[in-house]
């Protein structure tokens, strides 16, 4: 067989196998152990029935042909309006580009960003995906790590001290975050602004979350002062009304940017399925009504979990504001994220991510998902919370 292109190959480089718990959960169920899955994030209500409803009507009456690439001229706007309305930046059809899904939009933005053998940086603590669609590119990944005693937020300074060392194209930043739900403020996001308008990078603002907010406010880069020019938004309709499956999103930018991406995904995605868009215009235009009631239970789950963590020392909550994760700080009982992890689906059937997983940053944590039932879910954090304290 010829070569597989070292683009291919070098994808998971960093050989992060941090998803051997995630893995093995799923052949435990597959062979009908009982396992409570904490792991990916996936809502545990399907997408709303009156949704789905939009979605057939638009296929019987036909649309299931090629859709416009750009994104069908109702999506587009609608989107346009809906960033409009959140960052006060007017915004235009011409500024939107549909993707399937925030994946889609997060390769399209480093294809239009990099040129192989350029860096581009990304916050550590990272969504799985980060560094492999960087590298996909041709470009060098880097990570701007952080800390757990700054709250996982990233300092203009290292940011500053990393980019001389290093001559980046971008920074990805994500926020409210995975995994650690945490939103980023508006000081450190004004810092990091001017940081990367000093160093002519582009901002790739991964938004995906904006709708699963619990504390604070979600500020998106775009609307600050001085930045649209070099930023590009990206937003999903997985997260924020339950259609992980339907694969829409899109990326938000300057209209020559979007031009060139538009560019792309007629070599690469021809568009998103015209049924889908009619059925996620549907959705868009309910309002946040419909967002909110999908958000809601994981701000049920929070309250939650405060309560039960509240009066124990083992396992710390990293304070969050969003997000439908928790991300706890596990170092009291001396095991590595992975360790406890582990150890934990094997005693207790319960299966949670290690914080290596989603980098160096976060070692020495577990990323929890809230994505099963309040009783269970409930039940899961106490016996996690019970098996930590055997282990400190
Ligand atoms: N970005 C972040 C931070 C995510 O957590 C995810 C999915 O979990 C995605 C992007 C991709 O989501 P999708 O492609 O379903 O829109």
């Amino acid at each position: 067989m010829p070569r597989i292109s070292p683009r291919l190959t070098t994808l998971n480089e960093d050989g992060n196998d941090g998803w051997g718990v995630f893995y093995r959960a799923r052949r435990m169920v597959a062979e009908g152990q009982p396992v409570i899955e904490l792991t990916i994030g996936e809502h545990d209500i399907g997408t709303d029935a009156a949704i789905l409803d939009a979605m057939h009507h638009a296929a019987r009456a036909g649309h299931t042909g090629y859709a416009m690439v750009p994104g069908i001229a109702g999506l587009r706007q609608a989107v346009a309006e809906r960033v409009q309305a959140r960052t006060g930046v007017a915004t235009r059809p011409e500024n939107v580009l549909i993707t399937p899904g925030g994946q889609a939009a997060l390769f399209a933005c480093h294809m239009g960003v990099c040129a192989p053998g350029d860096t581009a940086l990304y916050v550590d603590p990272y969504y799985a995906t980060y560094p492999g669609t960087i590298r996909s590119t041709g470009a060098r990944a880097v990570a701007l790590r952080t800390t757990a005693e700054n709250s996982f937020v990233p300092e203009a300074a290292a940011l500053d001290a990393l980019a001389r060392e290093t001559g980046p194209v971008s920074l990805l930043v994500n926020s409210p975050n995975n995994p650690t739900g945490v939103v980023y403020p508006r000081a450190a996001l004004d810092a990091l602004c001017q940081v990367v308008a000093d160093h002519d990078m582009w901002l790739i603002s991964d938004e995906v979350y904006d709708t699963q907010v619990w504390d604070g406010t979600h500020i998106s880069p775009r609307a600050l002062p001085g930045i649209a020019d070099r930023t590009l938004v990206i937003g999903s309709m997985s997260k924020s009304h339950a259609m992980t499956g339907s694969r829409v999103g899109w990326v938000v930018g300057p209209e020559p940017m979007i031009a060139a991406l538009i560019d792309l995904a007629t070599c690469t995605t021809y568009g998103v399925p015209g049924y889908i868009q009619d059925a996620a215009l549907f959705a868009l235009q309910q309002g946040p009504d419909m967002e909110q009631a999908v958000a809601a239970p994981f701000a049920r789950r929070r309250a939650l979990a405060r309560e039960i963590l509240a009066g124990q020392n083992t396992v710390g909550l990293v304070p969050s504001g969003g997000a439908m994760y928790l991300f706890l700080d596990i170092r009291a009982t001396g095991l590595s994220g992975e360790a406890f992890a582990n150890d934990l689906l094997d005693t207790c059937g319960i299966a949670v991510m290690p914080g290596e997983s989603f980098g160096a940053s976060s070692a020495g944590h577990v990323r929890v998902a809230m994505t099963v039932d309040d009783a269970v879910f409930a039940t899961a954090l106490r016996n996690l919370v019970a098996f930590a304290e055997t282990r400190a």
